[in-house]
């Protein structure tokens, strides 16, 4: 299983999780001609892709839906909160599930997670051909037991880390929105993504891709220089890297017999 973010942030985040067999994409805040021009570059066609599962409704994780099932009827599955938030267009499109569902040879569990949107989810993905799990995790204020035990012991963990709580507070953000970013429904700072990635990573974790930095309060040497420290040490190397904002990042994970993680 191999995993590439196509975009990531505010501007829009899409995951291609693919198995080699099944490809879905978590969540599609981009638009149809980047989607398929950055599919392209992971060498995927849009007809190939299954299904987006999504995590929440917001636009920089749902811009893109409806263009896309419109061009290549792909199936969209959210909870079923997440489906009453989507635009009536969108929402026409989307089957609303929970707990642990099928797709192609991918069977993903939906958590839910703190945010403030309307039923939050992350996903942990295992390959029923390889075994490999994944864990994807966008937009979080604090991650609960139920998603640390979900995510124990994954093979690649894709994990928001927003902000650097300094920066964020010496920041140009007004005051209502530096207490919305770090609030219990907002978003991961680079120290809890720390903590989450040394709560979850076992022996088993190949890789940790960052997901959702902040243009004004991060950046992607800090987020990796404060975690870091999660993954140094280990008996086996692991990956960390930083999604990028505007390009599709280095693939994480293995495929096809190809070990494909990048450390930076
Ligand atoms: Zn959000
Ligand atoms: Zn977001």
């Amino acid at each position: 299983m191999r995993i590439v973010a196509l975009g990531s942030g505010s501007s829009g985040n899409a995951i291609l999780v693919d198995d080699g067999t099944t490809r879905i994409l978590v969540d599609c805040g981009l638009g149809p001609r980047t989607i398929k021009t950055r599919l392209a570059v992971a060498g995927v066609r849009p007809d190939q892709v299954s299904a987006i599962v999504v995590t929440h409704e917001h636009i920089d994780h749902t811009r893109g839906i409806g263009q896309a099932v419109k061009n290549w009827q792909w199936q969209v599955i959210a909870s079923a909160g997440t489906v009453r938030g989507l635009p009536a267009e969108m929402r026409r499109h989307a089957t609303a599930a929970q707990g642990r569902i099928q797709v192609g040879e991918l069977d993903v569990e939906m958590i839910p997670v703190s945010h403030d949107a309307a039923e939050p989810i992350a996903y942990a993905i295992t390959s029923r051909s390889s075994g490999m799990r994944a864990g994807v995790a966008h937009d979080l204020g604090e991650p609960s037991d139920q998603l640390v035990a979900a995510f124990q012991g994954v093979d690649l963990l894709c994990i928001e880390a927003n902000h650097c709580a300094e920066m964020l507070k010496h920041g140009p953000y007004p005051p209502f929105l530096k207490d919305r970013v770090a609030s219990k429904t907002g978003h991961l700072s680079n120290d809890q993504t720390l903590a989450f990635i040394a709560a979850v990573g076992t022996a088993s974790l190949r890789a940790v891709l960052l997901l959702h930095l902040s243009e004004v309060n991060n950046t992607p040497e800090v987020a990796c220089n404060a975690t870091k420290r999660a993954v140094t040490h280990r008996a086996r190397k692991v990956s960390l890297a930083a999604a990028l904002r505007r390009a599709p990042s280095a693939p994480i994970g293995e495929y096809s017999g190809l070990q494909l993680a990048l450390a930076i």
